[in-house]
């Protein structure tokens, strides 16, 4: 059986828990296994690297500009000229 990534119900409450993945551990589930108590949970050194992680700067993919941009497009001429829409009698 292949390992989950995902974290279980007891990494709720923990802010390393990203939803589909642990920040830390990359089987949340061998962390509680058998009566353990993770090592990251109430850990203040970890969740203080994890904030710092949070803050540093992004490197955004070429894919993701891409999509910030492409709604930006103006749709005008070069000009600055209106369009004739369908319809429009000159
Ligand atoms: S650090 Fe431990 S409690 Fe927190 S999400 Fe990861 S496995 Fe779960």
């Amino acid at each position: 059986m292949v390992p989950s990534a995902k974290p279980v119900r007891k990494c709720h409450a923990c802010p390393l828990n990203l939803g589909d993945r642990c920040w830390h551990f990359a089987t949340p589930r061998d962390q509680w296994r058998a009566g353990r108590r993770c090592a990251g949970f109430d850990n203040a050194t970890l969740q203080a690297e994890f904030r710092l992680w949070q803050k540093r700067p992004q490197v955004k993919t070429r894919k993701e500009l891409r999509r910030e941009n492409s709604g930006a497009r103006k749709r005008s001429s070069v000009l600055g000229e209106q369009r004739p829409k369908r319809g429009d009698k000159h």
